[in-house]
């Protein structure tokens, strides 16, 4: 430091990021800013050509499984990097600039994988679209966020066809086919053929870490999807802390086997994960029944699976009821999320398969690891029984990650396991705002990300979700918005107004159930209401069932009481699908 006495630098004040001595310009202090010392370490910037990198020199071995259509397919990291430098090559070659939106339309497989890292590494931007959304969403969201590339499995080419005429950005259509059989040019690039005719060495550029990398939509609830945008610091950060212990614990000895799709939160952050720590990866593909999962775990010995409670539960029930033919014994990590977990999931898991599950609560804008249950050591003394109830909690916030409680009236509420309010969440890659979107406003308060959920914080800061602000349904993983099937289901003629609550379903979490008011003297039937849907809601939204009902309880201030709704109808008995 300048001696701080020294008239040289007493009257110095900071100035758009550089010092200023005196009231004139001089120069930057090297070692202060402001009246805090400087740390002396290097600028380097967190991207994810930090891990490609890693990757390629140290865990070239290490395997990479993918179950295709034509059967296992298998190579190392070192053909992997290999590809991905082609593929970031390709890009470029057909256009592909800085800030580009390139959009996968995918399941999970080595090709996506490598299009996780090659499209950030080159400068742009990895929309990875959900392909179990409804037609008009899918459109909106190829729209919104430009797109100008797509990656599309081919078996997904039916869907992708009957939304293709909408799409008004998307200059060039990759195919990815398991068969080897060319691609249709009408159709669109294949994507082998693109990889073999790109240079095989590539160039990435040093990038800020606050570029983009990747992008993803909210299930939108209501109104439009929402657009979250991760940077390249926000994965690195949020990847270093999957990895720690006291998270997920992943290390190089793991295979992991990633059942929660890429479109949906960046699969949880294991792909990158798994690329820094050189873990062999497994993707399932589209196959992900039971009967497809079971063989794949105990064939390539996964350590760590990852999905949501409806998918880890069909496993779970596939295993119990043909026990001792498949082989859990390599399965070391079990991580539930998007879903609370069901205590007999977790309790089941424990006693047939020696595992605790870990449950981890998060978001598509939380990227998405808000927190993670892993109990603490001081618990050791309590009964089994209270330790099992902690770790059906959605667990601490993430290191990097705060959280708060909020009442409606905007006051932080104690953290004493009791007092409930919406859940808020700050830290590195925690969203700051959606893309283009005119809902910021309403979605932050003073700095905080306004999750949606309602939650309790107890006095070791154990979160727990009780309910949600908003009334989706849950149905294996997926958000199914209430209102806009409310909203359809009104526009039959013969309905004067309906409420749609989700309902326990022992296979989906939750289904929905329509309580639907007829006009007066309209003669209506279920078969009615669900054939007046088809067409305007995607399929699997279309309600379980239908009940008639009097009329919608409403609050004080006419909205809709759905909490009526739930608890009288809360064991609807659901007809024979
Ligand atoms: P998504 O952005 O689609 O991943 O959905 C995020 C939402 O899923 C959260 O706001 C919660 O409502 C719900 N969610 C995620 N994890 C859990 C969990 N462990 N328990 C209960 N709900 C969860």
């Amino acid at each position: 430091m300048a001696p701080r006495g020294s008239s040289h630098w007493s009257t110095r004040a900071r100035l758009g990021g550089r010092l200023f001595c005196n009231g004139a310009s001089r120069s930057i202090d090297p070692l202060f800013f402001g009246d805090a010392m400087l740390g002396l370490m290097m600028d380097y910037p967190l991207t994810l050509t930090t891990f490609l990198e890693r990757a390629r020199r140290f865990h070239g071995k290490k395997e990479i499984v993918s179950r295709t259509a034509t059967g296992i397919h298998r190579y190392t990291y070192k053909d992997y990097v290999q590809r991905v430098d082609r593929l970031a090559g390709a890009l470029k070659m057909l256009g592909v600039n800085q800030g580009d939106r390139v959009a996968t339309f995918a399941w999970n497989s080595f090709r996506h994988f490598e299009i996780y890292f090659a499209v950030p590494c080159m400068g742009a931007v990895t929309h990875t679209v959900n392909a179990r959304l409804y037609h008009d969403q899918l459109a909106y969201i190829f729209n919104h966020a430009g797109d100008r590339v797509v990656f599309v499995d081919a078996s997904l080419l039916p869907v992708f066809e009957k939304i293709r005429p909408q799409l008004k950005t998307i200059q060039h259509v990759i195919v990815m086919a398991d068969d080897g059989k060319p691609v249709d040019p009408k159709v669109g690039l294949d994507y082998e053929a693109l990889l073999a005719d790109a240079p095989a060495h590539f160039d990435y550029p040093v990038l800020d870490e606050r570029t983009a990398s990747g992008m993803c939509y909210t299930s939108g609830t209501t109104g439009h999807p929402k657009a979250v945008v991760y940077s390249h610091r926000a994965i690195v950060l949020h990847t270093l802390a999957a990895a720690t212990t006291g998270l997920l614990g992943i290390e190089e000895g793991d295979t992991i086997l990633s059942i929660v799709p890429m479109f949906h939160a960046n699969a949880w952050g294991l792909p990158y994960t798994a690329m820094m720590v050189g873990a062999k990866m497994v993707w399932p593909g589209p196959f992900l029944q039971p009967a497809d999962l079971a063989p794949l775990i105990e064939q390539e010995r996964v350590t760590c699976i990852g999905g949501v409670p409806t998918i880890i539960g069909a496993l779970y029930q596939y295993l119990k009821q043909a026990p001792g033919k498949h082989s859990m014994s390599s399965l070391r990590r079990v991580i539930v999320g998007g879903s609370a977990c069901p205590p007999n999931l977790m309790m089941g898991f424990k006693n047939d398969f020696g595992v605790w599950i870990t449950h981890a609560w998060g978001m598509t804008e939380t990227t998405p690891l808000g927190s993670v249950c892993v109990l603490k050591s001081t618990f050791a003394g309590l009964p089994p029984e209270d330790q099992f109830r902690i770790r059906l909690t959605q667990g601490l916030p993430s290191p990097l990650v705060e959280a708060r409680i909020m009442s409606e009236a905007g006051q932080e509420l104690p953290w004493d396991g009791v007092a409930f309010g919406e859940l808020q969440v700050r830290g590195p890659w925690v969203i700051s705002a959606y893309f283009d979107d005119p809902r910021n406003a309403e979605c932050f308060q003073d700095g905080w990300f306004r999750t949606g959920d309602v939650a309790t914080i107890d006095g070791e800061g154990f979160i727990q979700l009780v309910d949600r602000t908003k009334d989706v349904v849950k149905s294996g993983g997926e958000w199914i918005s209430s209102v806009e099937l409310e909203n359809a289901i009104m526009l039959h003629p013969d309905v004067q107004e309906a409420a749609v609550i989700g309902v326990y379903h022992p296979k989906w979490q939750e289904r929905p159930l329509a309580c639907v008011v007829p006009k007066e003297g309209a003669t209506l039937t279920s078969a009615m209401i669900l054939e007046f849907l088809k067409g305007k809601v995607a399929t699997w939204w279309l309600p379980n069932d239908v009940v008639f009902i009097e009329g919608v309880p409403k609050t004080s201030v006419g909205k809709f009481d759905k909490k009526v709704l739930r608890e009288r109808f809360k064991a609807h008995p659901w007809p024979e699908a």
